[in-house]
């Protein structure tokens, strides 16, 4: 099989699956308990945090909690930082739905949302967020990198247009698709309050993401329970998901992996575009873990199973909106609704080889230009 779905979820690692079993083994127990092996948990689930800042490009005593999941995070961000007294709210048209459905619960509190316009690369139109940013403005949220097209925000813009034009709002970027993958560096970014992770698109276990969220950012919770994770994020932690994702995290080399999935990038699109029907949706500036690709004439779910039946796993968006009419991304970024019915998303990781990316790009042609001629379409 070759799976080209890393932006849906990635196998885990051998890294990760070691330790994870080491610790189920192992560390057991409950990071509450008072007795020394609860103890010896509970700091070892802080010496995972650390390490998880520390590739976020932060010295220790940050904070940073786990959640379940990044959709938790998400929420959490949202949901725990809301007051009152708040007015407006900014995010882009580009968000996850964990984000983008978030908002309608602001709504509901009689928050006005504003949603900044995607250009054609898929970034956010930084001059209408600019626009946007007023006194009023009590949060705002965009995402590091989309998980439909790749495309890469400029948190460093980002932070500016904020520190000028509303300094006292909230920042948020969900970085799900960026953490481990691109070079984030919070130390540099000191306006972002919140930053989002997920262990399953790392190669980690799904059920644990996580959450940093700044001095400033005064978080409260919206679950209530036990008080794990400083009361944030209340039921008891999968210590061996944690211990497991520290180890995989620290053996991540972001610039080694980050050549060979731009190498693989590269390679798949030369040959994909000897046909010169498919249209590329993902710009050089995107992130090479992620490429939208249109195949005219053809229903990308048609093309998926196709590719199915050859072993070959791609998919036609994000999980979440697979199963959803229309891609609300790719219409924000202006694509036809024509091509969007015909459009798949190819995700890579760093296991994957030039072999498979090579094999996959003639097995996606050959099976559009069979799909094509079945349904009598002529080149
Ligand atoms: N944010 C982005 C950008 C994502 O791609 C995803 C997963 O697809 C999520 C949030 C949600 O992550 P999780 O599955 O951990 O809830």
């Amino acid at each position: 099989m070759i799976y080209l779905d890393n932006a849906a979820t990635t196998k885990p690692k051998d890294i990760f699956l070691d330790a994870y079993d080491y610790a189920s083994k192992n560390l057991f127990f409950n990071s509450s308990a008072i007795y020394r092996e609860g103890v010896y948990s509970q700091e070892m689930i802080d010496e995972v945090k650390q390490i998880i800042l520390k590739k976020l490009g932060l010295i220790s005593s940050e904070n940073f909690i786990f959640t379940n999941s990044a959709t938790i995070a998400n929420n959490l961000a949202i949901q725990g930082s809301y007051r009152k007294s708040w007015k407006e709210v900014i995010i882009s048209s580009g968000e996850h739905p964990s984000v983008f459905n978030t908002v309608e619960w602001l709504q509901a509190r009689g928050v006005v949302v504003h949603f900044v316009p995607l250009q054609k690369n898929g970034q956010i139109r930084y001059d209408k967020l600019e626009e946007l940013c007023n006194s009023n403005t009590s949060f705002i949220s965009i995402m590091t990198v989309n998980n439909e097209t790749g495309s890469i925000n400029d948190l460093t813009k980002i932070c500016q247009i904020k520190q000028r034009c509303c300094p006292k709002a909230l920042l948020h970027t969900d970085a799900v698709q960026a953490f481990c993958k691109l070079d984030i560096n919070l130390s540099n970014l000191t306006e972002i309050d919140f930053l989002t992770i997920s262990s399953h698109k790392i190669g980690g276990s799904k059920g644990l993401g996580g959450l940093y969220y700044s001095k400033l950012s005064n978080l409260k919770p919206i679950i209530f329970g036990g008080g794990q994770e400083k009361g944030l994020n209340s039921g008891t932690q999968d210590i061996a998901a944690i211990y497991g994702l520290g180890q995989l995290v620290k053996s991540i080399d972001i610039s080694k992996n980050l050549e060979h999935v731009l190498m693989l990038k590269k390679s798949f699109l030369e040959l994909i575009q000897k046909c010169s029907y498919i249209k590329c949706n993902s710009d050089e500036s995107c992130s090479p873990y992620i490429l939208s690709l249109t195949f005219p004439f053809i229903n990308g779910e048609t093309l998926i199973h196709a590719l199915e039946e050859k072993h070959i796993l791609v998919s036609t968006g994000s999980a979440c909106s697979s199963k959803k009419k229309g891609n609300r991304i790719l219409s924000a970024l202006g694509v036809n609704d024509k091509d969007i019915i015909s459009s798949i998303r190819v995700s890579f990781c760093a296991d994957n080889t030039l072999k498979e990316v090579s094999m996959a790009a003639e097995e996606i042609i050959n099976t559009y230009n069979n799909l094509k001629q079945r349904m009598n379409i002529d080149e």
